[in-house]
């Protein structure tokens, strides 16, 4: 069986073409500037077959995904003889709301669903929706299946995800934290359990996908039970450009000095805080580095505003189950950032949290970076967001 796994944004489209009896990932690529001109990367991944990598004409996504059917099945670039070789597409829609706890095959209830949590995230549900019917306007029947980022959250309890506001509007509105990565926590924790060699329904596991937007979950028993984003990705910890929990009193304050929208205030906290807001350097950590071993002081202070609030969510969770017995570090910086990893694991000693440095500065696969007397176990998984939507539309495609 293969899959093809989509994730489409408002003017971009990625793309895996998955074998599932290897899981071997065929193709990949990217559409980009869709609705503005068009450009695609495509990188097949078999022996003999090119990279395409030109302008192409892409004024919907509709063109996108038939560039992206033509090149897998092209002599040149191809790695499949036709389309009937693609037995079912699997999509990541971000916004889920209450509605799904788990990914679903694609039906005409379910895209009304889907477009009932626009409100909720008006920027990304309405671009999944493109790439759907995109897909659906140029495969035809081919069956296709929705997985969310935020269904892995929805076993969260009360007590963790209401906020302390009127109950009306949660009730009437929605209003109540969802979190994100989900998809992702899913992956890694299931990973760590395998890793570890335990049935995951036996374990603790702290989450923390630092990435250019960073979340952490309490994972009990498999099932996710806190997490650090809530009605939108912007809170939690201080990320590359979001600035992370802050007092509503604040937002009030600058609005009311100097005369800013809502839309000016929340370009503001979207864009150009975080890491990116202290720092006035950068919100790639790479550069953070480089400048704080240069001397930069605010660069520095991001840093450890960053490392800090990872320790201090972790803990938190450690509170909120009872226990841990592993924590996972993934996405581009938890993957990449040795040293970030080595001064969060610094705040874990009173759990007897040991880092072995000679582990903590390979890269590239799951490590234990812990030593074997540590207490808590500590990984670095690569998350596989593509790996699980294909699992899951093979399991539900079947
Ligand atoms: P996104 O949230 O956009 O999916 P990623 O998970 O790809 O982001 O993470 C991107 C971030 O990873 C970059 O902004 C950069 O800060 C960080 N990163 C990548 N490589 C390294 C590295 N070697 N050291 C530190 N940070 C890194």
């Amino acid at each position: 069986m293969k899959i093809l796994v989509i994730n489409a944004g408002s003017s971009s489209l990625k793309y895996q073409l998955i074998d599932m009896e290897t899981e071997a990932v065929l193709a990949k690529g990217l559409c980009e500037r869709i609705g503005i001109d068009g450009h695609l990367k495509h990188t097949p991944l078999v022996e003999g077959k090119e990279v395409f990598n030109e302008d192409l004409a892409m004024p919907t996504h509709s063109e996108a995904i038939a560039a992206v059917i033509d090149k897998l099945t092209s002599p040149q670039y191809g790695v499949v003889n036709s389309m009937k070789e693609i037995d079912a597409v699997g999509h990541r829609v971000v916004h889920g709301g209450e509605k799904f706890a788990s990914s679903v095959l694609i039906t005409d209830d379910v895209m009304k669903a889907i477009e009932e949590c626009i409100p909720f995230a008006p920027l990304h549900n309405p671009a999944n929706i493109t790439g759907i019917k995109a897909c659906q306007a140029v495969m035809g029947k081919v069956p296709m299946v929705a997985v969310f980022d935020t269904a892995f959250h929805q076993t969260m309890p009360g007590k963790a995800y209401m906020y302390a506001l009127p109950y009306q509007y949660y009730l009437s509105n929605g209003i109540r934290r969802y979190g994100f990565h989900g998809t992702s926590h899913r992956y890694v924790s299931a990973r760590c359990a395998e890793l570890m060699g335990k049935p995951i329904e036996e374990l603790k596991i702290v989450t923390c996908h630092m990435g250019n937007g960073s979340s952490l979950a309490a994972i009990d028993g498999g099932k996710c039970v806190d997490t650090s984003m809530g009605f939108t990705p912007l809170v939690g910890l201080p990320m590359g450009t979001r600035c992370g929990d802050l007092d509503a009193g604040v937002i009030q304050f600058l609005m009311h000095k100097y005369g800013y929208s809502i839309d000016e205030m929340l370009n503001i906290l979207n864009k150009k805080s975080g890491v990116l807001g202290v720092s006035g350097v950068s919100s790639d950590f790479r550069d953070l580095d480089n400048a704080a071993a240069e001397g930069n002081e605010r660069a520095k202070l991001a840093l450890d505003m960053f490392q800090y609030w990872v320790a201090k969510v972790a803990g938190s969770y450690v509170a909120a189950m009872n226990g841990v017995d592993a924590i996972v570090f993934t996405a581009g910086v938890g993957e990449n950032s040795s040293a970030t990893r080595a001064a969060i694991a610094e705040y874990f000693g009173y759990l007897g949290v040991k880092i072995d440095p000679v582990a903590n500065s390979k890269r590239g696969e799951d490590i234990e970076i812990s030593t074997p007397d540590s207490k808590v176990k500590v990984f670095v998984i690569p998350t596989n967001e593509e790996l699980v939507i294909a699992r899951d539309t093979r399991d539900i495609v079947g």
